[in-house]
């Protein structure tokens, strides 16, 4: 029989598959296994609704076996087969499978990795192999056919015999190149790795003759190998099944198995839907921060399969970026396995499948602050600051799924705090949240500001991370309450009585106040005198948008110096200090600038910043005493 031609398209696309480099050569295996396995379910299909055929699961199978001899790779299946025409139309072409609509749709971008992730199919046998022969019989027939080609020059049909039905495929690999080892697709080691990496979930067994040794029967000295036959996929996904038939150690040692993790996850969230899509999940939250989180390297993403067969490790369109540090697997049948990864972003399913799996997570989360705080507390102490980074990043649009899982140490509970919670124990008159910023609890807790708001029985959020202040700025608002620094200058928690006496103080300190802000330059905006302190002399507060906290933060970035916070020196007049200070007013100017030098920097030691000038402090502090 003459060589017939492959239908244009094919060929282009087959030299394209043949020629590209292409890192993920393995994944033919899975594109044929993938095959075996829906021919096998038609035949299947078939007997269940046929009561004149029976079958037992056990007659369904997938074998693979190579020989190094002949150079070939043999994959055996006991499904369907296929009848001539079938062979012509499904080998023959390849344009149903919309894999070469695609690349003709990005022929122009070069660069676009075209076969990527595709599912190529049965072509891609073509990418290991310099000749393939498909052997087949059709189920109900009598006849059987091979099929042979050496690659884009064309096919060739003809009648052969075969035993029983399905489909046999040998591959001729080709020899090794410089760039390429084809070898290692002939080795058993690495046959076996690439059913487990991408097949494991197949629900017929995928069999293997695989070679093993044991201690000879009459010289135990000696070793001889041996044959046996191996079932290399585990076949029942875990997911798949009932979640009651399942223990927390098999989930666990799924999860440190197939994530490469040493500790059990702190969260185990299976979960199923049908309907608009329908999908099975399984997904863990990880006790420890991956060792790589902070790296460039670290990818997010759940991986993707469908149908129990893996089409992506990483499909990072699954999780939102602040729910990165999530591990799992999605799995659906909505998805096709010709799906390259240009296309799966704009798929409408995996779409949706995101967004319910964000809501899952969300309130998962939400569940275990309510009944689980314990476990909520150490997963927020891996992951609290990566959310508040979510809540900061794209400009506070995430703020919704974010902003009730978001906490921070409370000066009444004494342990963190959720803002709904904050929000529950507010004072009947009060109006905002006040937070205060630090470096620990502890230092916080000491701050003058800090004294005076809680003197008046309120509660203050301490925040302690560099993104706290920058999280909330981008929130404005929870529920209906606005966040308000105890260090800022509009604080307006002063008695009318006080703001007389401030009033009074202010008009008769005028001149001694202006002397003090002139000694100071311009590094305070104003010095005032303040109500507010209690046992402290002194305090520094801010006016403006940028706090003292986010100045500090900001020095460490490349414009950073262009940012400054407006300070403001607030000082206490029931304090001792300021009687002195009144009195070197009257009698020792010089003196009193020292005075007030010593004075600033000891407030902004208090608020955690460094001293302007060490040595000149170190001075002046020696020479007053
Ligand atoms: P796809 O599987 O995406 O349709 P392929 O190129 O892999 O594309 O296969 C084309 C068609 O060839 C399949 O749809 C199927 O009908 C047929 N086929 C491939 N392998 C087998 C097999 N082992 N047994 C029966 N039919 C097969």
């Amino acid at each position: 029989m003459s060589k017939k031609q492959f239908k244009s398209e094919s060929k282009k696309l087959l030299d394209m598959m043949i020629n590209s480099i292409y890192t993920h050569k393995e994944i033919f295996l899975r594109e044929l296994i993938s095959n075996a396995s829906d021919a096998i379910d038609k035949l299947y299909y078939i007997s269940l609704s046929d009561e004149n055929i029976s079958f037992n699961r056990e007659d369904f199978y997938i074998r693979v076996s190579a020989d190094k001899d002949s150079r070939t790779l043999t994959i055996t299946d006991t499904g369907i087969g296929m009848t001539k025409e079938e062979l012509e139309d499904n080998l023959g072409t390849i344009a149903k499978s919309g894999s070469l609509a695609f690349k003709s749709e990005n022929e122009a971008k070069e660069d676009v990795d075209i076969i990527g992730q595709f599912g190529v199919g049965f072509y891609s046998a073509f990418m290991v192999a310099d000749k393939v022969t498909v052997t087949t019989k059709r189920f109900g027939t009598d006849d059987a056919f091979v099929w042979e080609s050496e690659g884009a020059d064309g096919y060739t049909v003809n009648e052969t015999t075969k035993d029983s039905a399905g489909t046999e495929i040998v591959l001729k690999i080709k020899e090794n190149t410089e760039e390429e080892n084809y070898d290692e697709f002939l080795e058993q080691y690495k046959l076996k790795g690439i059913v487990k990496k991408y097949s494991d979930y197949i629900r017929y067994p995928i069999k293997m003759m695989v070679s093993k040794s044991r201690p000879k029967e009459d010289n135990k000295e000696e070793y001889e190998t041996y044959f046996e036959d191996e079932i290399l996929n585990s076949m029942v996904p875990l997911w798949k099944k009932n979640k009651n038939e399942l223990k927390d150690e098999d989930y666990n040692n799924f999860y440190k198995e197939k994530f490469f993790d040493f500790s059990d996850p702190a969260k185990v969230i299976h979960t199923s839907a049908d309907g608009s899509v329908s999908y099975n999940a399984l997904m863990f939250v990880p006790s420890r921060t991956p060792y790589d989180f902070y790296t460039k390297e670290y990818e997010k993403g759940l991986q993707l399969y469908s149908n129990g067969v893996l089409i992506m490790e990483k499909c990072g369109d699954l999780l939102p970026d602040y729910f990165s540090f999530i591990k799992g697997l999605v799995d659906t049948p909505d998805l096709s396995l010709n799906i390259s990864r240009e296309l799966l972003q704009h798929d409408r399913q995996l779409k949706l499948i995101a967004q319910r799996i964000e809501k899952k997570l969300k309130s998962e989360f939400l569940s275990m602050i309510k009944n689980d705080r314990e476990k909520y507390n150490e997963f927020f102490a891996q992951f609290g600051r990566h959310l508040k980074y979510g809540i900061y990043a794209d400009f506070g649009q995430h703020k919704e799924v974010l902003e009730d899982l978001i906490m921070f140490y409370s000066s009444k509970e004494k342990a963190m705090s959720t803002l709904e919670e904050y929000v529950g124990r507010m004072l009947p008159d009060q109006k905002v949240i006040y937070y205060a910023c630090g470096e620990n609890v502890d230092r916080i807790a000491k701050l003058p500001q800090v004294e005076a708001v809680a003197d008046k029985g309120f509660e203050i959020l301490y925040f302690t991370e560099d993104v706290d202040e920058f999280a909330i700025k981008m929130m404005m608002k929870y529920k209906e309450f606005d966040f308000k620094s105890v260090s800022s200058d509009d604080l307006d928690l002063k008695t009318d009585e006080e703001k007389k006496q401030e009033e009074e103080l202010k008009e008769e300190s005028k001149d001694l106040l202006e002397f003090l802000k002139e000694s100071l330059g311009d590094k305070a905006k104003e010095v005032i005198i303040s109500k507010r302190l209690k046992s402290h002399p002194v305090c520094i507060t801010n006016a403006g948008e940028i706090s003292i906290e986010m100045e500090k933060v900001l020095k460490a970035s490349p414009e950073g110096n262009n940012f400054k916070a407006e300070r403001i020196l607030e000082i206490n007049p029931d304090h001792a200090v300021f009687a002195t200070i009144k009195k070197l007013f009257e009698t020792d100017k010089e003196k009193l600038k020292k005075y007030t030098s010593v004075l600033y920097n000891s407030a902004l030691l208090i608020e955690g910043l460094s001293v302007e000038d060490p040595v000149e402090f170190s001075n002046n502090i020696c020479e007053l005493i």
